[in-house]
Protein backbone atom coordinates (compact mmCIF):
# COMPACT_ATOMS: atom_id res chain seq x y z
CA UNK A 1 0.00 0.00 0.00
CA UNK A 2 2.59 2.52 0.93
CA UNK A 3 6.31 2.55 -0.90
CA UNK A 4 8.87 4.23 0.13
CA UNK A 5 10.80 5.65 -2.82
CA UNK A 6 13.62 7.47 -3.66
CA UNK A 7 14.00 10.27 -6.55
CA UNK A 8 15.71 12.77 -8.26
CA UNK A 9 15.23 16.69 -8.01
CA UNK A 10 12.10 18.16 -6.51
CA UNK A 11 13.11 21.33 -5.95
CA UNK A 12 11.67 24.64 -6.02
CA UNK A 13 12.53 27.96 -7.04
CA UNK A 14 16.04 28.92 -6.62
CA UNK A 15 16.86 26.52 -4.06
CA UNK A 16 19.65 24.02 -4.88
CA UNK A 17 18.18 20.20 -6.57
CA UNK A 18 17.30 17.77 -3.84
CA UNK A 19 19.28 15.06 -4.09
CA UNK A 20 17.04 12.49 -2.61
CA UNK A 21 13.22 12.97 -1.76
CA UNK A 22 11.17 10.38 -0.02
CA UNK A 23 7.38 10.58 -1.11
CA UNK A 24 4.71 8.52 0.87
CA UNK A 25 2.58 7.03 -2.53
CA UNK A 26 -0.64 5.60 -2.16
CA UNK A 27 -2.78 3.10 -4.21
CA UNK A 28 -5.83 4.98 -6.03
CA UNK A 29 -8.05 2.42 -4.33
CA UNK A 30 -6.97 4.02 -0.84
CA UNK A 31 -8.28 7.28 -2.33
CA UNK A 32 -11.33 8.42 -0.30
CA UNK A 33 -14.89 8.48 -2.37
CA UNK A 34 -15.86 11.55 -3.15
CA UNK A 35 -18.50 13.39 -4.18
CA UNK A 36 -18.70 15.01 -7.86
CA UNK A 37 -18.50 19.11 -7.76
CA UNK A 38 -21.86 20.40 -8.68
CA UNK A 39 -22.26 23.93 -9.64
CA UNK A 40 -19.53 25.56 -7.68
CA UNK A 41 -16.82 23.83 -9.70
CA UNK A 42 -13.54 25.33 -9.81
CA UNK A 43 -10.67 25.12 -12.15
CA UNK A 44 -8.65 22.02 -11.47
CA UNK A 45 -5.81 22.41 -8.99
CA UNK A 46 -2.40 22.22 -10.16
CA UNK A 47 0.25 21.07 -8.04
CA UNK A 48 2.96 22.41 -10.31
CA UNK A 49 6.10 21.04 -8.36
CA UNK A 50 4.63 17.19 -8.69
CA UNK A 51 7.15 14.90 -8.05
CA UNK A 52 5.45 11.68 -8.75
CA UNK A 53 2.86 10.12 -11.32
CA UNK A 54 1.15 9.18 -8.01
CA UNK A 55 0.91 12.88 -7.37
CA UNK A 56 -0.51 14.23 -9.81
CA UNK A 57 -3.44 11.54 -10.52
CA UNK A 58 -5.28 12.15 -7.52
CA UNK A 59 -5.59 15.92 -8.57
CA UNK A 60 -7.99 15.67 -10.80
CA UNK A 61 -10.34 14.51 -9.20
CA UNK A 62 -10.15 17.12 -6.18
CA UNK A 63 -11.76 19.75 -7.78
CA UNK A 64 -13.95 19.63 -4.49
CA UNK A 65 -16.40 21.49 -3.00
CA UNK A 66 -18.16 19.42 -0.50
CA UNK A 67 -17.06 15.85 1.09
CA UNK A 68 -19.11 12.94 0.52
CA UNK A 69 -18.21 10.15 3.14
CA UNK A 70 -18.94 6.52 2.22
CA UNK A 71 -19.58 5.01 5.80
CA UNK A 72 -17.61 1.80 5.40
CA UNK A 73 -16.86 -1.04 8.05
CA UNK A 74 -13.82 -0.74 9.50
CA UNK A 75 -13.53 -4.28 7.96
CA UNK A 76 -13.39 -2.39 4.19
CA UNK A 77 -11.69 0.69 5.13
CA UNK A 78 -7.91 1.08 3.65
CA UNK A 79 -5.26 -0.11 5.88
CA UNK A 80 -3.64 2.32 8.04
CA UNK A 81 -0.69 3.91 6.02
CA UNK A 82 2.76 2.88 7.70
CA UNK A 83 5.18 6.02 7.80
CA UNK A 84 8.85 4.37 7.39
CA UNK A 85 11.11 5.58 9.65
CA UNK A 86 13.46 7.63 7.20
CA UNK A 87 15.81 9.29 9.45
CA UNK A 88 14.43 12.92 9.53
CA UNK A 89 16.62 15.86 10.96
CA UNK A 90 14.34 18.48 13.07
CA UNK A 91 17.66 20.88 13.15
CA UNK A 92 17.09 24.12 14.85
CA UNK A 93 14.03 25.63 16.08
CA UNK A 94 10.56 25.42 14.61
CA UNK A 95 11.15 29.29 14.32
CA UNK A 96 14.80 29.28 13.36
CA UNK A 97 15.42 25.98 11.63
CA UNK A 98 15.24 23.65 8.82
CA UNK A 99 14.71 20.31 7.52
CA UNK A 100 16.92 17.38 6.50
CA UNK A 101 15.76 14.33 5.16
CA UNK A 102 12.13 14.51 5.39
CA UNK A 103 8.86 13.30 4.06
CA UNK A 104 6.04 14.68 1.37
CA UNK A 105 2.41 14.38 2.68
CA UNK A 106 0.66 13.27 -0.26
CA UNK A 107 -1.98 15.90 -1.16
CA UNK A 108 -4.42 13.86 -0.54
CA UNK A 109 -5.37 10.81 1.19
CA UNK A 110 -8.20 8.02 3.07
CA UNK A 111 -8.88 10.65 5.63
CA UNK A 112 -7.69 14.03 4.34
CA UNK A 113 -7.04 16.40 1.81
CA UNK A 114 -4.67 19.39 1.29
CA UNK A 115 -5.53 22.59 0.81
CA UNK A 116 -3.03 25.74 -0.48
CA UNK A 117 -3.33 29.07 1.70
CA UNK A 118 -1.58 31.06 -0.68
CA UNK A 119 -3.27 30.15 -4.12
CA UNK A 120 -6.68 28.83 -2.42
CA UNK A 121 -6.46 25.48 -4.41
CA UNK A 122 -6.51 21.88 -3.48
CA UNK A 123 -4.41 20.02 -3.04
CA UNK A 124 -1.55 22.73 -2.05
CA UNK A 125 1.77 22.60 -3.50
CA UNK A 126 4.24 20.02 -2.25
CA UNK A 127 6.51 22.72 -1.57
CA UNK A 128 4.06 23.50 1.23
CA UNK A 129 4.27 19.46 2.49
CA UNK A 130 6.71 18.48 4.20
CA UNK A 131 7.28 17.31 7.67
CA UNK A 132 9.49 14.88 9.64
CA UNK A 133 8.74 11.13 9.43
CA UNK A 134 7.42 11.71 13.25
CA UNK A 135 5.34 13.68 12.12
CA UNK A 136 3.84 12.69 9.04
CA UNK A 137 3.02 9.86 11.34
CA UNK A 138 1.93 11.24 14.50
CA UNK A 139 -0.66 13.22 11.90
CA UNK A 140 -1.78 10.36 9.79
CA UNK A 141 -1.87 8.24 13.18
CA UNK A 142 -4.53 11.14 14.67
CA UNK A 143 -6.53 11.45 11.39
CA UNK A 144 -7.34 7.96 10.62
CA UNK A 145 -8.40 7.54 14.67
CA UNK A 146 -10.46 10.39 14.11
CA UNK A 147 -12.11 9.25 11.08
CA UNK A 148 -12.73 5.84 12.52
CA UNK A 149 -14.41 7.43 15.39
CA UNK A 150 -15.89 9.73 13.39
CA UNK A 151 -17.18 7.42 10.20
CA UNK A 152 -19.47 10.22 8.61
CA UNK A 153 -16.71 13.01 9.07
CA UNK A 154 -15.69 14.95 5.89
CA UNK A 155 -11.45 14.41 5.03
CA UNK A 156 -9.72 16.49 6.95
CA UNK A 157 -8.23 19.67 5.63
CA UNK A 158 -4.56 19.90 6.20
CA UNK A 159 -2.46 23.28 5.57
CA UNK A 160 0.50 23.50 5.53
CA UNK A 161 3.74 21.88 6.85
CA UNK A 162 7.51 22.91 6.33
CA UNK A 163 9.17 23.83 3.10
CA UNK A 164 10.94 20.46 1.50
CA UNK A 165 14.45 21.83 3.36
CA UNK A 166 12.67 24.02 6.16
CA UNK A 167 13.70 27.41 6.61
CA UNK A 168 11.58 31.03 6.17
CA UNK A 169 8.30 30.01 5.76
CA UNK A 170 6.91 33.62 5.77
CA UNK A 171 4.04 35.42 3.62
CA UNK A 172 6.33 35.62 0.61
CA UNK A 173 5.34 32.08 -0.33
CA UNK A 174 1.99 33.48 0.12
CA UNK A 175 -1.10 33.78 2.05
CA UNK A 176 -0.33 35.17 5.55
CA UNK A 177 3.13 32.89 6.37
CA UNK A 178 4.50 31.25 9.36
CA UNK A 179 6.86 32.32 12.11
CA UNK A 180 7.44 28.80 12.46
CA UNK A 181 6.49 25.98 10.27
CA UNK A 182 10.68 25.93 9.62
CA UNK A 183 11.96 22.48 10.44
CA UNK A 184 9.37 19.80 9.74
CA UNK A 185 7.59 19.44 13.14
CA UNK A 186 4.26 21.96 12.76
CA UNK A 187 1.56 21.13 10.98
CA UNK A 188 -1.76 23.11 10.38
CA UNK A 189 -5.22 21.27 10.71
CA UNK A 190 -8.35 23.79 9.16
CA UNK A 191 -11.36 22.95 11.47
CA UNK A 192 -13.99 20.65 9.87
CA UNK A 193 -17.06 23.05 8.37
CA UNK A 194 -20.72 23.01 9.29
CA UNK A 195 -21.47 22.67 5.72
CA UNK A 196 -19.03 20.09 4.85
CA UNK A 197 -16.94 21.67 2.65
CA UNK A 198 -13.45 20.46 2.17
CA UNK A 199 -12.24 24.59 2.48
CA UNK A 200 -11.22 26.69 6.04
CA UNK A 201 -13.64 28.03 7.44
CA UNK A 202 -13.63 31.78 7.07
CA UNK A 203 -16.16 32.89 10.13
CA UNK A 204 -16.06 30.85 13.66
CA UNK A 205 -20.06 29.81 12.88
CA UNK A 206 -19.19 27.72 10.11
CA UNK A 207 -16.77 26.02 12.69
CA UNK A 208 -18.10 22.45 13.41
CA UNK A 209 -17.12 22.44 17.19
CA UNK A 210 -17.55 18.92 18.43
CA UNK A 211 -15.57 17.47 14.92
CA UNK A 212 -12.97 20.64 16.09
CA UNK A 213 -13.24 19.60 19.73
CA UNK A 214 -12.52 15.81 19.14
CA UNK A 215 -9.60 16.27 16.47
CA UNK A 216 -7.72 18.76 19.53
CA UNK A 217 -8.62 16.06 21.95
CA UNK A 218 -7.03 13.42 19.81
CA UNK A 219 -3.86 15.47 18.80
CA UNK A 220 -3.38 16.24 22.61
CA UNK A 221 -4.03 12.46 23.73
CA UNK A 222 -1.22 11.20 20.63
CA UNK A 223 1.03 13.72 22.54
CA UNK A 224 1.03 17.10 20.67
CA UNK A 225 3.53 19.24 22.60
CA UNK A 226 1.03 22.17 21.49
CA UNK A 227 -1.98 22.60 19.86
CA UNK A 228 -2.70 26.68 19.27
CA UNK A 229 -6.27 27.06 18.28
CA UNK A 230 -8.63 30.25 17.69
CA UNK A 231 -9.27 32.67 20.72
CA UNK A 232 -12.98 32.69 19.63
CA UNK A 233 -13.46 29.29 18.46
CA UNK A 234 -14.26 27.89 21.87
CA UNK A 235 -12.02 24.88 22.03
CA UNK A 236 -10.44 23.77 25.17
CA UNK A 237 -7.75 21.19 26.47
CA UNK A 238 -4.97 21.59 29.01
CA UNK A 239 -3.46 24.25 29.10
CA UNK A 240 -0.27 23.40 28.83
CA UNK A 241 -0.47 21.93 25.31
CA UNK A 242 -4.17 23.32 24.07
CA UNK A 243 -3.32 27.25 23.91
CA UNK A 244 -5.67 30.46 21.72
CA UNK A 245 -3.80 32.67 20.86
CA UNK A 246 -4.54 35.31 17.31
CA UNK A 247 -5.15 33.78 13.71
CA UNK A 248 -6.22 30.53 14.33
CA UNK A 249 -9.85 30.95 14.08
CA UNK A 250 -10.23 28.73 11.22
CA UNK A 251 -7.07 25.98 12.07
CA UNK A 252 -5.14 24.32 14.72
CA UNK A 253 -1.38 24.42 14.46
CA UNK A 254 -0.12 21.70 15.76
CA UNK A 255 3.93 21.32 17.25
CA UNK A 256 5.28 17.91 17.99
CA UNK A 257 8.54 18.23 19.29
CA UNK A 258 9.92 15.78 21.61
CA UNK A 259 7.04 13.46 20.32
CA UNK A 260 8.79 9.57 20.06
CA UNK A 261 6.70 6.51 17.91
ZN1 LIG B 1 0.72 26.99 11.76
Amino acid sequence: MVACVALGGCAGGSEAPIEQVRVLRLTPAALITKQAPAREEQAPAQDEQTPTRDEQAPARDETIVRASVVSAPRSSLPPPMSVPDVGSIAAGATNDGRLLNGLLLPGSGPDWVTYDPGLGTTPSRAERRWGTDRLLAFLLYVLRDYRLANPGAPPVVIGDLSRPHGGPFGSDHGGLGHVSHQNGLDVDVFYPRRDRALLPPTRVAQVDRVLAQDLVDRFVAAGAQYAFVGLNVGLVGPPQVVRAIPHHDDHIHVRIAGWRR
